[in-house]
């Protein structure tokens, strides 16, 4: 079985442990064990900032750039290893893997060339200079300066590939050095990748660690100038929330977690909309089996169009063919692991208790995989009554799974919408630019993105739970109140603000 090493101090380490077994979720094979027993972490961390930091910073933005350009060149160069990785241990068909492969692709190289563009400086100047005295002769410049400490990265299951490198780009162009730390049930991608870089030798000594498998302390050797990025659930975070190094030391953290987002037709329940709101909340429901914080949890319909949307999304999850994503014609793969698969059939239990059930895959046959595979059919719930449900606005069910939900009037939607108490994001569907723009508006506080669907932009919006690099990525409240992505702004994490006061010499001579 082949053993995921350890990458720190620019050496390959194995664990010392017996280290946790990754599985193929459909076919039950044991693939590889990881393991991060032993590892020395304050030597690691200290290599890092010492090494890895410095290295990174002389380059500037354009050389670090051009760094994520040339792995970009290494991904390509390997992808159909990583299909195969993922078909195996993440049980997803190629299209799903894609959104995973090559939206990490997408966002490195998106980063590569804004940052060829970015200043010829050492730091990025934040506004203008302002005056604090009378005839301009002291004054203040805002800059943002590369961060001397290291950043944690922190990943969640579902994401091997994109989540990885949606952190690691705006870190490793800002010059900062990464430890990298998938979740350990499907580790394999991240660490095929990381050996892909590190093997071509892309990166200076000291900018890339990884660690698979969960070490003791992976928080205690961080210092207060460290950083840390998480995704994963709600759960998790506030345990390291609650870690001394964060709490105490002021170790920065960004989370993002989980999140009951919305679709929302509009009153108009334009024929086109409902179209464009079905065909969503299908795809939403059944890529990556329902395993996205993105995904769609909660579909809101006016009322008077919720039996019609309701037998519509029925007749299409009908369609959707679940089983062995190595088998032609499958549109569906399996949850990740059968821990995933307890955890699902747990959240179903409880929503179950609250709403009827409107579309029930689990009655049809599951193709072509052995029937204690991790494969889970959609499941649609429904309620007439959604404010006295409070389970179907807090619990997120992490895989195929959503609940209809009538809307009274638009202040009805909006509230409901709201009652997720912080989502990553709401996709709306309507022909009432109006109501469009009032619901953007409206929802703004709560969500991190809001996406507007018309019949116009039907052919090349970008989806509902697709996260471009371009836009924010996160949410407040239970999304876990943090902020990725939105293009260069994602350098700021990675960076600290100074303002820096002087005379106006002095400040020219700083900004040059
Ligand atoms: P998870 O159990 O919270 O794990 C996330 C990561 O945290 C994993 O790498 C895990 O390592 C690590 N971890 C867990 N406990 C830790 C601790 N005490 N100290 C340090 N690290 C720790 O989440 P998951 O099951 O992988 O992912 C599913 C959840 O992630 C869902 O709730 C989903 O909504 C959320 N998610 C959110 C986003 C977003 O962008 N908002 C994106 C994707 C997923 P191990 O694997 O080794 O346990």
């Amino acid at each position: 079985m082949k053993k995921l090493s350890n990458y720190v101090q620019d050496r390959w380490v194995d664990g010392a442990g017996k280290g946790t077994v990754l599985y193929d979720p459909v076919q039950g094979t044991a693939l590889a064990s990881a393991d991060a027993t032993g590892l020395d972490l304050n030597a690691a961390y200290d290599w890092a900032r010492q090494s890895g930091g410095p290295a990174l910073r002389d380059l500037g933005y354009a050389g670090r750039a051009a760094l994520l350009g040339k792995i970009v060149d290494v991904l390509q160069a390997n992808k159909e290893k990583y299909y195969d990785i993922a078909l195996r241990n993440s049980g997803t068909v190629k299209a799903d893997s894609a959104i995973d492969i090559e939206g990490g692709i997408f966002t490195l190289s998106w980063y590569a060339k804004a940052g060829a563009k970015l200043s010829s400086q050492s730091f990025l100047t934040d506004g203008d200079v302002t005056p604090l005295a009378r005839d301009n002769v002291f004054a203040v410049q805002h800059i943002q300066v590369p961060i001397q400490g290291l950043a944690i990265l922190i990943n969640a299951f579902n994401f091997p590939s994109w989540g990885l490198w949606e952190k690691a780009a705006p870190a490793l162009l800002s010059g900062v050095p990464i430890v990298v730390k998938p979740a350990t049930s499907t580790a394999w991608l991240t660490y095929e990748m990381i050996r892909d870089v590190v093997e071509e030798g892309i990166l200076p000594p000291g900018a890339i660690s990884l660690i698979c498998g969960r070490p003791d302390g992976l928080l205690d050797a961080l210092n207060g100038l460290d950083i840390v990025s998480f995704t994963g659930s709600a759960d998790t975070a506030a345990t390291l929330r609650s870690h001394p190094r964060i709490l105490r030391d002021g170790v920065k953290l960004n989370a993002e977690t989980d999140s009951v987002n919305s679709a929302i037709l509009g009153p108009d329940a334009d024929p086109t909309s409902v179209e464009l709101l079905v065909r969503e909340v299908v795809r939403e429901l059944t890529i990556k089996s329902g395993q996205k914080c993105t995904a769609i949890r909660r579909i809101l319909v006016p009322e008077q169009s919720y039996d019609t949307i309701a037998q519509s999304l029925a007749q299409k999850l009908a369609k959707v063919t679940v089983g062995d994503p190595r088998q032609d014609g499958i549109r569906m793969g399996s949850l990740v692991n059968l821990a995933q698969l307890e955890a699902v059939r747990a959240g179903i239990a409880i929503l179950e208790q609250h709403a009827d059930i409107l579309f029930d895959g689990r009655e049809q046959l599951v193709i072509d995989a052995p029937t204690d595979s991790a494969c889970l059919p959609p499941v649609l719930f429904g309620v007439r009554q959604p404010d006295d449900h409070p389970t179907v606005h807090d619990v997120e069910v992490f895989g195929p799974v959503a609940t209809l939900i009538p809307y009274r009037d638009i202040n009805h939607a909006w509230q409901l919408a709201r009652r997720g108490m912080g989502s990553l994001v709401a996709s709306i569907y309507s022909e009432d630019k109006a109501f469009l723009t009032h619901t953007a508006l409206a929802l703004g506080d709560s969500h991190g993105r809001v996406h507007l669907v018309t019949a116009a932009v039907s052919k090349v919006h970008t989806g509902h739970g697709n996260v471009m690099p371009q836009s924010n990525h996160g949410g407040p409240g239970r999304a876990g109140g943090g902020d990725e992505l939105g293009g260069l702004r994602a350098l700021s994490f990675y960076h600290r603000l100074v303002a820096v006061q002087a005379g106006p010499e002095v400040l020219a001579d700083l900004l040059g």
